[in-house]
């Protein structure tokens, strides 16, 4: 049996607590590990090591180019434990192996850019309109980071967090989800191994609302990052307002895919299920809602069920599965649930619509990929986040009703479109209101480049080069004489 425990102030502990929890594996159920599950008191102590290592540990002052020693050092083990790690992620999640592999690279490749960024600002000399003084501007830590991370993509995103805290000069404490918690635990041990020093890494295991709500209402700490749901969103950047902490959200996205007649049909049908089924459509941004242009859209409905129609769906140990389970239980019955909607909503059901009626897949959280067309812009099945394996195509005339429809949402963070005509990619990408806007291509993310939310999908930037300022203060320093 694996097993887990709270990391603070550089000990490994089971908390004043001493409770756990059982982590089931979403393929059948079964218990894979236990692990602590803390509370109040893990967290403020976890908080309090995390301060101590910020105010008086040294953390901040040390040379850049350490820092990012140190997280260029956590890269190299993350690569040397790859498998074992994607074997972590896959038991915990269900998803597949060759997904979580893929996961572990790019996660790898997050630390490895933040080390090099980490001593790349040396910040700015300005002009300054006092004769003889001097004007400079530069970037300091911004202190104590609370780092909640949901269950999707629990090491990666936890990862787009703590790669830049790190070599920014903050001091953290981790979060991760507590259905989903063995990756975080696993790079816990590693950043040990690498050497931060004591306080600078804690890790406190336990749920949202002990834990996750003492980091964002706790005063010691400096800044809440935050990805999941936009509820859970709201509730802490009030709590955060207890002493005015900066706040970074990364929350949900409806994310629209755009099928222009000129499209490539082959190509927008191939990214078109890339979009929406890795990780069983459990992305922020999966391309579940698709906007399908008069002239295209049977021809493009038609080859896009025959390809979910042959998607394999099983145990993500097995090599020819294509698709995992849903995360647990409660979540199968929210997709099942947004389905029934649809249905008396009028959508027209294609396929799926079910769990699959394997035997050996009945104890797991499965279900069919779905297909619904004929949807309109007012439904909820269309308006809402269903985070499943679940399609909806609308029907669309031309470009300006499209765009409008297109916005016409809370969310925004992602969206994609397809067409051939390059006026029409200026003035799309320009029109569509999305923290990310994909031409010919869906889902496709790289470090380099920023991610997050316009509207409720969020607040602030993770990766790139903003990723690493958002853990940065911005001092100016005047000299006079
Ligand atoms: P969630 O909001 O239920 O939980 C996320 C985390 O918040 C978990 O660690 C949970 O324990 C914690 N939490 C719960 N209640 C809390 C509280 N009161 N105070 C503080 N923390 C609390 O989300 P989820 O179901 O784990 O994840 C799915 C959601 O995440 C989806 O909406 C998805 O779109 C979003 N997501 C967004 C991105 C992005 O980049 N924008 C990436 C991945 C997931």
């Amino acid at each position: 049996m694996i097993t887990g425990r709270h990391y603070i102030n550089g000990q490994w502990t089971d908390g004043e607590s001493g409770e756990t929890r059982d982590i089931l594996n979403p393929y059948d159920a079964s218990v894979v590990a236990r692990v602590s599950e803390g509370g109040r008191a893990e967290t403020r102590a976890a908080i309090a090591a995390a301060r101590e290592a910020f105010d008086n540990g040294g953390w901040p002052q040390t040379p850049a180019s350490e820092r990012g020693r140190l997280v260029f050092k956590l890269a190299e083990l993350i690569e040397r434990d790859r498998e074992e790690l994607a074997r972590l992620e896959s038991i915990d999640t269900g998803k597949t192996v060759e997904e979580s592999r893929w996961d572990m690279d790019d996660i790898a490749g997050i630390f490895r850019y933040f080390a090099g960024l980490a001593d790349k600002d040396g910040g700015e000399v300005i002009d300054s309109p006092v004769p003889d003084s001097t004007s400079t501007v530069v970037r300091e830590p911004v202190g104590v980071c609370g780092q909640i991370s949901p269950w999707n993509y629990p090491l990666l995103q936890a990862s787009w967090k703590m790669a830049p805290a790190l070599a920014a000069g903050c001091t953290i404490v981790m979060k991760p989800s507590e259905i989903t918690p063995l990756t975080t635990i696993k790079v816990t041990e590693l950043a040990e191994e690498a050497g931060f020093p004591k306080g600078v890494v804690n890790t406190v295991l336990g749920p949202g609302p002990e834990v996750g709500a003492e980091l964002s209402e706790n005063t010691d700490v400096d800044l809440i990052s935050f990805t999941g749901g936009i509820a859970t969103g709201k509730t802490i950047m009030r709590a955060a307002a207890s002493n005015v902490k900066k706040v970074a959200l990364e929350l949900g996205g409806k994310n629209p895919n755009i099928i222009f007649d000129d499209a490539d049909l082959e190509l927008a049908v191939d990214y078109a299920l890339n979009g929406v089924f890795f990780h069983a459509g459990q992305i922020c941004s999966a391309g579940a809602r698709i906007l399908v242009q008069e002239g295209i859209h049977d021809r493009f409905v038609a080859a896009l069920k025959a390809r979910m129609e042959r998607i394999t769906v099983g145990n993500g140990f097995d090599e020819k599965t294509q698709m995992g389970p849903l995360i647990s239980a409660e979540h199968l019955a929210k997709v099942e649930s947004y389905v029934d909607i649809a249905n008396k909503e009028g959508a027209k059901l294609l396929l799926g619509g079910c769990r699959p009626d394997d035997p050996a897949l009945q104890d797991g959280y499965f279900y069919m990929p779905t297909l619904f067309a004929e949807c309109e812009n007012h439904m909820r099945i269309v308006q809402e986040e269903v985070f499943g394996p679940v399609i909806t195509i609308e029907r669309f005339a031309s470009e300006k009703e499209v765009i409008e429809r297109a916005n016409s949402t809370i969310y925004g963070l992602s969206a994609g479109f397809w067409t051939r005509d390059p006026d029409r990619m200026e003035r799309v990408s320009k029109a569509l209101r999305f923290g990310t806007v994909w031409v010919n291509d869906f889902n496709v993310y790289f470090v380099q480049a920023p991610w997050g939310g316009y509207k409720q999908s969020g607040l602030g930037r993770e990766l790139g080069r903003i990723g690493l300022e958002e853990y940065t203060e911005v001092k100016h320093v005047f000299r006079n004489h």
